[in-house]
This record gives C-alpha cells, structure tokens and sequence, in this order.
C-alpha cells in the first residue's frame, strides 16, 4: 500500500474518482472505500503532509480548502441532518498527505 494514496492515485489520476467541489488548488470527492454511508475527502491539490505541517505561506491554500470543507460539510448536513469533519494525525492518518473526511451516518461495517 502507498502511504500517499492522494499524490499516487487520486491526483496522479490512476484511480478515477467522482468528485464533489473541485477549485483550482483543491478538490473533494466521494472516498472510494467508504466507512461511512457518506464520507467525501477533501485534499489540496499540492502535496502538504498534514495539518501539522502547513507552514505560513500555505495561509491562502488553507483557506480556499476549508471554504470547500465548508461547502461540502454544509450540503452533507443539509441531506443527512447531520455530519463529522476529521483530519487525522500521526498513527491515526493512514495516508501522508493532508485531507478532511466530512462524513455522516454510522460506521460501515467493512
Ligand atoms: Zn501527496
């Protein structure tokens, strides 16, 4: 398994994905292994490791990714009535580049 699936594969275009919000310099799609009965990524376009690691200059990049978090999360709580905006860190964050899970309903089982 690669520990940057969004460089390697989503960005790369190698896996197809169906996206949701696409700006210049981010975009959000529909994960494709859910786990959750709705669970969209959102990711910068330019490879930044994590939240941890965004540095100043990334202010304006950072911006225009929440304001798409925003956006999604936004329209998931509308249709669903509900839903969770995570960014995981350290062990938890599977794959090495930053991205935000807006998600809804209860965990899939997998
Ligand atoms: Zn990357």
């Amino acid at each position: 398994m690669s520990s940057d699936f969004y460089c390697d594969e989503v960005l790369s275009g190698k896996t197809e994905v169906t996206k949701v919000v696409e700006t210049e310099n981010v975009l959000a799609y529909y994960h494709t292994k859910p786990s959750y009965p709705v669970h969209i990524v959102t990711i910068p376009k330019k490879h930044i490791s994590s939240l941890l690691t965004l540095e100043d200059s990334d202010n304006e990049l950072l911006l225009e990714l929440m304001h798409v978090v925003k956006t999604v999360a936004a329209k998931v709580t509308e249709e669903n009535g509900a839903c969770r905006v995570i960014t995981n860190l350290g062990d938890y964050q599977d794959s090495k580049h930053l991205h935000w899970h807006v998600i809804s309903g209860k965990l899939l089982n997998s």
